[in-house]
């Protein structure tokens, strides 16, 4: 729900009431599904001036809850608009709430980024006064200025609001004990390995999801060597490392689409730049495989507004495209399987490829032509428009052609794969040849404090395998925490003496 007007007030204690007020409403219809309610915003730290509108997040615990969390809210009148461009936070608009202060709800599932944003945030100026105070004067400066133009009040503070989460990055309780660059099965393993030991764990991930190339090129495909799994393909890995991480979720911070450009050391503590930001650690294993991956883009503007909305460049959840039009860009095996699974359930699917000829296998070829897919080739895509964040028509052309289809969907998926790159190592103050990284018997890099294994760390005889990486993963993080802590027990325990259950 968008403010139109600026409005900026002196702090009222009435907003906490207000805050209640409509918690107790969320509450009644919600009831167990929710972990809990939280003020946010600047209505939520005392003596900050605010726009009059409550901010308030609904935690829920998973995807499901936060599906019939939408719909019973729905019943009391609060229509979802989507994530508006700010993944996994959905927001809502109402009708009917005349009783209650002006208020943004905002249902997010419990380990979002921008859940704990919110509340970095707001506990920031909570026990920074001075800086809740300069804030204040900012907005205060600013809606003067601004009256009649939200944008330009939301401008105006950007420095600001840039400066605060950069303290907060740096504050002494957000130093990690060990940054893992790359969330492939080698650096989800060493997580899982370090959480064991105690260890306050960051896993940096270039792309939006985990599990490295099991998890993004081959999944379906059977892996053999795993020990202890006769047989399971690359998603089903990766989902058991996920459950295996779990139990050390409280201490694992994941970040997503965030690739590490460089690092440096400073005064014992290595600060990491990524696309996005700085973190703190005290040291790093690398786990970065053949570098990282990002996924082949459409190649037209705007794409990335609708990225992560509902343009998708990978597919896991078949029936969240349920009784939509899906539009699937390429011609690979990835492009016509999904086009075949989604038939039947989405309510049409058109698959658009440059060529006439797919490059996937002959039976999913022919079962795809035997379907009830719209095929389109040889076709390009030419324009993408939406609203709101949502990708709503695609344009394409003809190869070699005038003719130009306009094509209405709901959900869109480009499958033109990934393409992996390392040009970061060069950054990173560590010897390396190509994209492998010499290491010591201890996995030790060039860089005191830095790690690497898996496929990123070669050796004499080394062999470019998950069990290997799985094996080399507990020896950096032991060596790890004897470099953070050279006078502590770094003696390995076993599994069975860690956990008590
Ligand atoms: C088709 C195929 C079949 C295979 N079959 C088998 C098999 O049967 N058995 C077997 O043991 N192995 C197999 N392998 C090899 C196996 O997949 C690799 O050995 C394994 O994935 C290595 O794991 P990793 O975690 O070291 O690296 P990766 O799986 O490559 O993961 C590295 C991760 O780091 C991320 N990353 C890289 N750089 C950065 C950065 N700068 N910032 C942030 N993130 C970054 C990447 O995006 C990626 O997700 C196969 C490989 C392929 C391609």
């Amino acid at each position: 729900m968008k403010t139109e007007k600026v409005i900026v007030l002196p702090y009222q204690k009435s907003w906490v009431r207000d805050f209640e007020k409509i918690s107790e409403e969320i509450n009644e219809i919600l009831g167990d599904l929710i972990l809990t309610i939280e003020h946010v915003g600047s209505t939520a730290v005392p003596g900050l001036s605010a726009k009059p509108i409550i901010d308030m997040d609904i935690v829920v615990q998973n995807e499901k809850d936060l599906c019939q969390a939408i719909s019973l809210l729905e019943t009391i009148g609060y229509q979802h608009e989507g994530d508006l461009g700010i993944a996994g936070r959905h927001a809502f608009t109402y009708q009917g709430k005349e009783h209650l202060q002006t208020h943004h709800l905002y249902l997010l599932c419990q380990e979002v980024a921008e859940l704990r944003r919110h509340k970095a945030f707001r506990d920031f100026l909570r026990s920074h006064p001075e800086d809740a105070a300069a804030y204040a004067q900012v907005k205060e400066e600013a809606a003067t200025a601004y009256p009649e133009s939200i944008e330009a009040y939301m401008k105006a503070k950007n420095d600001i609001i840039e400066r605060i989460y950069k303290e907060i990055d740096m504050s002494e309780n957000t130093v990690v004990d060990i940054t893992i660059i790359g969330g492939g099965p080698v650096g989800l393993w060493a997580a899982f390995y370090a959480g064991l030991r105690g260890m306050k764990v960051k896993i940096i991930e270039s792309l939006s999801e985990l599990g490295g190339q099991p998890a993004i090129l081959y999944p379906e495909k059977k892996i053999y060597d795993i020990p202890a799994y006769p047989v399971i393909t690359g998603a089903e890995l990766t989902e058991q490392l996920l459950e295996q991480l779990k139990r050390f979720e409280a201490t694992t911070d994941i970040c997503l689409k965030e690739e590490v450009l460089t690092f440096e050391k400073n005064d014992g503590i290595f600060t990491i730049e990524t696309n996005k930001g700085q973190h703190l650690s005290k040291a790093i294993i690398i786990a970065c495989g053949n570098g990282a991956f990002a996924p082949r883009p459409l190649g037209l503007e705007n794409e990335a507004l609708f990225a992560d909305n509902n343009l998708f460049y990978n597919v896991h959840k078949l029936d969240q495209f349920a009784g939509k039009k899906v539009v699937i860009a390429g011609g690979g095996d990835s492009a016509v399987d999904w086009a075949n699974h989604l038939d039947g359930i989405a309510e049409s699917v058109t698959l658009v490829h440059r060529r006439d000829a797919f490059r996937a296998h002959e039976h999913s070829v022919a079962e795809l032509k035997a379907s009830n897919v719209q095929i389109l080739t040889p076709y390009v895509p030419l324009e993408l428009t939406g609203e709101n964040g949502f990708a709503k028509n695609l344009k394409v052309q003809k190869v070699n052609g005038e003719e130009v289809l306009d094509l209405e969907l709901d959900a869109l998926i480009v499958s033109f794969g990934f393409s992996t790159n390392n040009k970061n190592l060069k950054n990173w103050n560590i010897d390396y040849k190509r994209s492998s990284i010499h290491v010591s018997p201890q996995f030790e890099t060039s860089q005191e404090g830095v790690y690497a294994i898996g496929d990123a760390a070669d050796y004499d005889g080394k062999v470019d395998l998950i069990a290997t990486g799985f094996g080399e993963a507990p020896t950096a993080v032991n060596q790890a925490i004897q470099y953070i802590d050279p006078s502590g027990n770094n003696r390995a325990v076993h599994s069975t003496s860690l956990i008590d259950e």
